[in-house]
């Protein structure tokens, strides 16, 4: 007899153990259900083993007719859970986000054409069969629709024997991507690029590459290379592509289709149930060749998943905040170890981590120092706003007033960056100085015009904007202070009155439906200048924008956040990037009070080493990431004194580990969020420790009252 151990989606500290009844086929990655307190729950075989006749087990009720999870798959939910210090059962809910997948995809019925004649015809029944005849096999209401009959005709001509019933699924499988197909004729570069791609993914194993390209250099096209020869080298291989989420739009979608000659399957949070499903048990079963996701795709169950690309990998967004806190792109490189795949990680403005790594020989480094054709970066030039000072109430200096006008002039699109959405990032009434704050939340209101409502950008919380002030009265007397896109959208309508200026914010582009609209309206030229918070950045190619003003490139270095720079550099030199794609050479003004920074500096220079090198060295002077570990415990009670009590026995509780070094408690920069009161301790140590068994051996130890939380974020990137 065999004894199956299971794990479960659930935060559970390990696997439980159930008989294999006679007559089920039970493996190691078999999808079961099985009973746990009251109810039966869907869990996966983590192991087999001989069974103890001693011990009396519950049974497994059933199989799921899914591909067993591979054991590449099941060693990557263990580290990753190890690495990350969460239960293994909770990051095995990251991988079945979608039970439907586990079955078979649900049927519809649909009727066509047999080819006999009942000799017992009506007008609406020749209506019907006129109807098969055009549309092929289709749903009752379909045909019904089509003939304008009603569905009982259709029955009638089933049963007569006109027409068969037939049941089809409703999830069809993904039409398979041709690899051999070609894109563009490459340039020398990208050829030599391509084709050490080609070259790692035919020998097989873990192939890490850096794929290092200026914007517009084609480092998709590059990539697709490497997609082309894994789909073509083996047939049953798989391919996941990981992009930021707000950069998977159609346009993305599209470029792989007219590649590809099929589109891939699709995995992010705005998927409906049926998409999700679908997605998941076509890669489970290892017939999705190619999925795009955001970072969670990480996680799907792929049967034989063989290339990982991971698209502007120094994007924040691939670091997961809640939950389990996983970094996709350094998970994605664990993966392809663990699968012995090639991995990709593309980007202009590649992480520090990334490019130390490269250094160091652990990534291979392919570069791409030219856009094809005549597409030239754009020329980079900073306003000194000390200077160029905007007039009284605007945020425009005088040079970039000015090019707007004559860019305008000369028919050719504007693009304004300043990630701030809303009109005013503050209110404040002029009669008591009050700041309006979030209820609950140290947070403060952003005030939006179109919407004519306040909200905080923390936790979405939001009022109509009063009349008058909530704290003394006064009437008319609130003020929105500082700019927002709204508000230099304002400013530009009255810079250019005739000019079609439209705001692109996650608030105006609510979904994708939206998003498509707006980059497809200015794609088209329709759209003069188009003022945009950071969803601006992302991989849009406009082809006639020749102009980027930077309105603020200051407001990403403040705070104490080690990678301020680091991100302000590559935000803004993405920006900049999306001038100048097509023929017309683009040009970038970059307005700072603080022109000798360094980011800045180096921006302008185009010198992205020379700021790297910086970077590097104060970070391994300091031993920061990645020359030391950084890991953080976060905490929150609902009251002050528990807030205190709780760091108090967490300090005790704190275990001595040779090299490890436990900074606070100290409040945390947000230190009250929808009423709990939080407070956070930094923990470093130098690379050859152990950081994930530390945290695991500490938080053993740690016993809290109920209402506390306590959360590890391993090499955490957010400090609020
Ligand atoms: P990146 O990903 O490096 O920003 P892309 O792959 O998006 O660059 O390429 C930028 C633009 O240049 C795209 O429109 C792409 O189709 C085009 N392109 C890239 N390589 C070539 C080439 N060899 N010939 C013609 N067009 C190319």
């Amino acid at each position: 007899m065999l004894t199956a151990r299971i794990l479960f989606p659930l935060p559970l500290p390990e696997p439980f153990d159930y008989a294999i009844p006679d007559g089920l086929t039970v493996e190691p990655g078999s999808y079961v259900r099985a009973p746990l307190g009251k109810y039966a729950r869907t869990g996966v075989v983590w192991e087999v083993l001989e069974s103890d006749p001693e011990r009396i087990l519950k049974e497994i009720e059933a199989v799921f007719p899914t591909p067993p999870m591979p054991a590449a798959m099941r060693k990557f939910i263990s580290f990753c859970a190890r690495y990350t210090v969460s239960g293994p059962g909770q990051v095995l809910s990251m991988a079945l986000r979608s039970r439907g997948g586990l079955s078979p995809s649900p049927t519809q019925t649909v009727y066509a054409l047999t080819g006999h004649r009942t000799n017992r015809m009506t007008a609406a029944r020749e209506k019907v069969l006129a109807a098969a005849e055009q549309l092929g096999p289709a749903s009752a209401a379909d045909l019904a629709r089509e003939a304008g009959v009603s569905a009982s005709v259709i029955k009638g001509l089933a049963e007569t024997g006109s027409l068969a019933a037939n049941a089809l699924p409703t999830d069809l499988p993904y039409p398979s991507p041709d690899p051999s197909r070609t894109g563009p004729d490459l340039t020398v570069e990208q050829a030599s690029a391509g084709q050490a791609l080609r070259n790692a993914v035919k020998q097989g194993g873990y192939q890490p590459f850096l794929l290092d390209g200026i914007t517009g250099s084609g480092k998709t096209e590059v990539y697709f290379e490497a997609i082309s020869e894994t789909l073509a080298a083996d047939p049953t291989a798989q391919v996941l592509v990981l992009l930021p989420e707000i950069a998977l739009t159609q346009a993305v979608f599209d470029r792989f289709e007219s590649r590809f000659g099929a589109g891939p399957a699709p995995w992010h949070s705005s998927l409906s149930d049926q998409q999700r499903r679908r997605t998941w048990r076509e890669t489970a079963h290892g017939r999705a060749r190619i999925v795009t996701g955001a970072r969670s795709a990480l996680f799907l169950p792929f049967a034989n998943l063989k290339l990982i690309i991971v698209d502007e990998e120094h994007d924040t967004s691939f670091k997961q905040e809640d939950g389990v806190r996983y970094h996709a792109r350094d998970m994605a490189v664990m993966r392809a170890k663990l699968e012995a795949a090639s991995v990709i990680l593309a980007s202009a403005t590649p992480a520090l981590e990334t490019v130390v790594n490269a250094e160091a020989g652990r990534y291979q480094r392919l570069k791409l120092s030219a856009r094809p054709g005549a597409a030239k970066l754009p020329d980079m030039q900073l306003v000194d706003l000390r200077t160029n000072t905007p007039e009284k109430g605007n945020w425009l200096s005088p040079v970039l007033s000015k090019a707007l006008v004559q860019t305008h002039a000369e028919g050719e699109q504007s693009l304004l960056f300043l990630n701030r959405r809303g009109y005013a990032p503050l209110v404040i009434c002029k009669a008591c100085g009050e700041r309006l704050k979030s209820p609950g939340t140290e947070s403060w209101l952003t005030e939006h015009r179109y919407t004519n409502r306040l909200v905080c950008h923390l936790t979405g919380w939001s009022m109509p904007k009063p009349d008058n002030c909530p704290m003394c009265g006064a009437k008319d007397s609130l003020m929105g202070v500082g700019p927002g896109v709204e508000r230099v959208a304002e400013e530009v309508r009255v810079l250019l009155p005739e000019a079609n200026v439209e705001v692109f914010s996650s608030d105006t582009a609510m979904g994708g439906e939206a998003t498509r609209g707006i980059v497809e309206r200015m794609a088209e030229g329709e759209i003069d200048v188009l003022v945009g918070t950071q969803i601006v950045a992302k991989g849009h190619n406009f082809p006639n924008l020749t102009l980027v003003g930077v309105v603020d490139a200051d407001s990403g270095l403040q705070g104490g956040d080690l990678r301020a720079g680091e991100r302000t550099y590559q935000l803004l030199s993405q920006v900049a990037g999306r001038a100048g794609r097509a023929e017309r050479p683009g040009r970038a003004l970059i307005q700072t009070y603080q022109p000798d920074n360094p980011a800045m500096q180096a921006l302008a220079a185009g010198d992205r080493d020379g700021f790297l090198k910086i970077e590097r060295d104060v970070r391994e002077e300091l031993t920061l990431p990645p020359f030391g570990r950084m890991a953080a415990l976060v905490m929150s009670a609902p009251d002050p004194a528990m807030a205190k009590e709780i760091g108090l026995i967490a300090g005790k509780t704190a275990p001595h580990g040779d090299g490890v070094t436990v900074y606070g408690p100290a409040p945390a920069p947000i230190s009250i969020l929808r009423g709990r009161h939080r407070l956070r301790f930094l923990i470093t140590a130098p690379r050859e420790v152990d950081l994930s068994a530390y945290m695991a051996a500490w938080m053993k130890d740690l016993k809290l009252p109920n209402a506390a939380r306590a959360a590890v974020d391993i090499d955490p990137y957010s400090f609020l």
